[in-house]
């Protein structure tokens, strides 16, 4: 008997573990002061992982610390962390972290930089020494500095850049099948310059010391089959949406969606798209809308034109790629909207009339409430699934409404029969 019940806790805390899983970590939040986004992988690496969430811990802290001393005069700040990752050779890690802060004390927003490349055999990190032969390094330090100033030519601290790339060690930089990618934060090395800068060489020309396969295999997406919706313009609707996903929790609402035939909007962070393949995919597969959240989550009114225009696109085209679906909505990050930002999009704003405020309050029973109260027919319901608590909320939701002879559709569909109800009056 004994064995048996240890067998059992044994598999429990498999499935446990898997369930637990969690492939990029999404926190977001926002109040009066400030705009909080943070998005980095989970890798299953034990010691990657640490590092990486030691690091990202860090970076907040230093930018709540200073919040804190300003806080009577700072408004509008804003803190984001972006990430890469890749993995080569079914070996190499790579992980980048991109930290984003503007507190509107400093005169410039900060633009910070972590790269990890992480040896899965070896189990442990590499710096440039380990990948590149001694004998290389005074000719792979001319190569990035020639290519530095082809690149960045008025902005570049020659002196600067020199004494940086003489600490080989410390130069940050990943790989992939074909090229090599060197980083360099902006302060360091120029002037009137505030974005992280990038340069790339190819393998060939650099003496490695590792192997690395050659050739990219880019994956294939086969179309996807979508079921069809009947949908009665009759009877009372409502539109479910959910933000900041796909993550861990997506499949389990779509699992209740599909239950109560129900179709959701899902309004997604480009950089999360390609590791959920598999629940993007599923998502049209099984009717439902995928809407375009931003590349990161930065906050889109204050981004610049071209950096605008790059958060939308780059998301339009990783969604189509996977899914083969293009989207035609866009809900701004942080819910916020101005003229500017109305003017740049091409994509319909989706905003919402029914905020379940599932990020900011653990009372499951008291969302609900405020939730059904506010919720009246073509009304549109804001989510998250980032959050396992919303897992709970949409079931009871979904059962309390049907009972009240709701049908859930997607935003697409809501517009097409509040169109048809208008030509009937
Ligand atoms: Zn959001």
């Amino acid at each position: 008997m004994k064995k048996v019940l240890c067998l059992f806790a044994f598999l429990l805390l498999i499935t446990g573990c898997n369930k637990q899983e969690n492939k990029v970590k999404t926190i977001v939040q926002k109040n009066n002061q400030m705009k909080i986004a943070i998005n980095y992988p989970i890798t299953k690496e034990k010691r990657l992982d640490q590092k990486i969430q030691k690091d990202v811990k860090m970076r907040y802290q230093n930018f709540l610390e200073q919040q804190k001393e300003f806080v009577a005069i700072a408004k509008d700040a804003e803190f984001n962390i972006d990430y890469t990752y890749d993995i080569i050779d079914q070996r190499y890690m790579m992980v980048v972290l991109k930290t984003f802060s503007n507190s509107n004390l400093l005169s410039s927003p900060m633009n910070d930089l972590d790269t990890y490349v992480f040896d899965k055999k070896k189990n442990k990190f590499l710096t440039l020494s380990d990948v590149i032969s001694p004998t290389e390094n005074k000719k792979v330090i001319s190569m990035i500095l020639n290519k530095l100033k082809k690149q960045y030519p008025d902005c570049l601290l020659i002196d600067r850049v020199k004494k940086l790339l003489n600490q080989f060690t410390k130069i940050h930089f990943t790989f992939d099948e074909e090229q090599f990618y060197f980083y360099f934060e902006p302060y360091e090395i120029s002037a009137g310059y505030f974005d992280i800068m990038m340069i790339s060489i190819p393998i060939e020309n650099l003496g490695l010391t590792i192997d690395i396969n050659e050739g990219k295999v880019e994956k294939e997406w086969k179309k996807i089959e979508t079921t069809t919706r009947v949908i009665d313009p009759n009877q009372k609707s409502v539109a479910l949406t959910f933000d900041d996903g796909p993550s861990v929790y997506t499949n389990e609402l779509l699992n209740i969606l599909k239950k109560y035939d129900a179709s959701g909007t899902f309004f997604v962070i480009g950089n999360k798209v390609e590791i959920y393949s598999d629940t993007m995919r599923r998502m049209v597969q099984e009717g439902n809308e995928i809407g375009n959240h931003s590349y990161n989550h930065k906050w889109l009114t204050k981004v610049s034109e071209q950096e605008f225009l790059d958060q939308i696109n780059q998301t339009q085209q990783v969604i189509k790629k996977v899914t083969g679906f293009t989207p035609r909505l866009l809900r701004p990050t942080y819910g916020a909207m101005n003229q500017s930002l109305r003017k740049r999009s091409e994509l319909k704003i989706v905003m919402w009339d029914v905020d379940t405020r599932d990020w900011e309050s653990h009372d499951i029973d008291h969302i609900l409430k405020k939730t059904i109260q506010n919720t009246k027919d073509g009304s549109i319901i804001l989510m998250h699934d980032t959050k396992k608590q919303t897992i709970t909320i949409l079931e009871r939701l979904l059962k309390e409404l049907k009972q009240d002879d709701y049908q859930f559709v997607t935003v697409s569909e809501l517009d097409k029969i509040k169109q048809l109800q208008k030509y009937e009056k």
